[in-house]
């Protein structure tokens, strides 16, 4: 054989053969149909067969690179073209792929061009191709990285960006989507003995969830687990782990569950849950993102409850625990201002407690107090929702009643009157009464609420000077 192929070298020819095998040398003779196979195809599976005829080398090419180079070879086989150079994965014995880089060209054809002897070289970059997908893979990782990195910077600006908590949580909970991949989720505050969910999101009826609360602790549950342990709790499987799972929608089963407790100066304050409909929907990096945002919950939380707080006693009295006049400015001028607007009815009512610097003097400023606070309690307690009423100074309650027009404001603020009238006051064993005075009206554009408190004021007047225990309505 390597007398035709070399006729004019006489070294040992089976010995300069195996050795350009060996370096990657394969070689075509069309003339005589022989054929020197490079010692990438030496490792094959054992049905393999060398020949170039008949042969079945095509089929242990990966079947993406099969026709390519199928196509390739015929085209020099036809001498339609006379070189080679190809990228393709051959099968090895144990059915893994290397990477093969193979070239090569037609060295001798006949007048109309067809090939003769056609000789070639294949390097095994198995080792290359290796590494370029290592590099390619942590390429893509880091982009992945960074691009979570300016998510969650997204994400924590945005949960710090306001002081309200309902919007904290929710904007907060449909951010996080971007970076974990879940179905359902709520944040969770712990008061007192119960978990209360403060949003939700991905439910269908995420308003309605926000109203459900969670006995705690309880003994057999994950999120009393997660908060008692201060530690993240993920399951990948809930069915298997934790089959007393409480699933709060009946549509979906949660498959995968995540709990973050949200911890703020070291104490537990609630809980971030998510859930997934899949098995092992969670991975570890995804718990340590979610834990990330856990964090900076916490501190918006924290923050909002403070704000809430501060702004709790800024509108609120001390003594009665009802709004106080800053209240009184703030919401009523609101409530007048959208009566203007509906161009509907408002009422503003003073009140007054009779005599009630002889229940001072007679039993003492603490006793006062306490009658004070009973009479706010009940006032409070009698009101519509929508309705307003607040401590407009020392034992003068104020009442704003939209959409509500004389006559029925009148039998509201009587009504109120008589309640008091026949309420208990145990520390003193002694009625108190109240006066009160009304003013009703549509207001118009630039109208001010002052300008209907006065008149409600002169209205009370009327009634103290008509003997007390009376509800007057202004007339002019
Ligand atoms: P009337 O309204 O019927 O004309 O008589 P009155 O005695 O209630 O008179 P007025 O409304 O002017 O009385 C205000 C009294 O309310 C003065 C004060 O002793 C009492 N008072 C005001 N603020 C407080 C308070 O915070 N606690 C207590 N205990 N008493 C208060
Ligand atoms: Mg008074
Ligand atoms: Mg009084």
């Amino acid at each position: 054989m390597a007398e035709k192929l070399f006729k004019n070298i006489s070294l040992e020819d089976e010995k300069i053969l195996s050795t350009l095998s060996e370096i990657g040398v394969f070689i075509f003779n069309y003339a005589t149909g022989e054929i020197l196979s490079s010692k990438i195809w030496k490792d094959m599976p054992d049905n393999f067969q060398v020949e170039r005829e008949n042969t079945n080398f095509l089929d242990y090419i990966h079947k993406d690179d099969r026709n390519r180079i199928k196509n390739a070879l015929a085209d020099i086989d036809g001498g339609r073209v006379s070189e080679f150079h190809e990228i393709f994965r051959v099968q090895n014995r144990n059915g893994s792929y290397k990477w093969v880089h193979s070239f090569g060209r037609t060295v001798n054809c006949t007048e109309d061009e067809k090939p003769l002897l056609f000789i070639g070289l294949d390097f095994d970059i198995s080792d290359l191709k290796e590494t370029e997908e290592k590099l390619r893979i942590s390429i893509e990782q880091e982009k992945k990285k960074a691009e979570e990195l300016e998510t969650i910077r997204q994400i924590v600006s945005q949960i710090g960006s306001s002081l309200d908590m309902e919007e904290t949580v929710n904007t907060t909970l449909k951010e996080i989507r971007r970076i974990i991949p879940y179905q359902t989720g709520s944040i969770q505050l712990l008061q007192g003995d119960y978990l209360s969910i403060i949003g939700a999101e991905g439910f269908e009826n995420n308003k309605d969830i926000c109203k459900l609360q969670f006995k705690y602790p309880v003994s057999d549950s994950l999120s009393t687990k997660a908060l008692q342990d201060k530690k993240p709790i993920r399951s990948d499987d809930i069915s298997q782990d934790f089959p007393s799972f409480t699933h709060p929608h009946f549509t979906k089963i949660i498959y995968s569950w995540m709990g973050i407790p949200l911890i703020s100066h070291g104490e537990v304050i609630g809980l971030l849950a998510l859930d997934g409909y899949e098995k092992n929907q969670f991975s570890c990096h995804h718990m340590e993102l979610a834990e990330i945002i856990a964090d900076h919950i916490s501190i918006a939380l924290e923050n909002a409850m403070l704000h809430e707080k501060a702004y709790k006693m800024a509108m609120e009295d001390a003594l009665t625990g009802i709004g106080n006049r800053h209240r009184f400015k703030m919401e009523g001028r609101l409530l007048f201002e959208t009566a203007i607007r509906s161009e509907t009815t408002i009422s503003i009512a003073m009140l007054d407690i009779d005599h009630f610097k002889v229940v001072n003097d007679r039993f003492g400023h603490d006793k006062g107090d306490l009658v004070l606070k009973e009479i706010a309690r009940i006032c409070s307690r009698e009101i519509r929702l929508i309705d307003l009423v607040a401590r407009y100074g020392g034992e003068e309650f104020v009442l704003v009643l939209p959409g509500t027009g004389a006559p029925e404001a009148f039998t509201a603020v009587d009504r109120l009157r008589r309640i008091i009238e026949k309420s208990s006051h145990p520390e003193i064993q002694q009625t108190v009464t109240i006066s009160g005075g009304i003013y009703s009206g549509v207001p118009v554009q630039n109208e001010k609420i002052s300008k209907f408190l006065a008149n409600a004021d002169i209205a009370l007047y009327k009634a103290k000077n008509s003997g007390r225990n009376k509800v007057c309505t202004f007339s002019e």
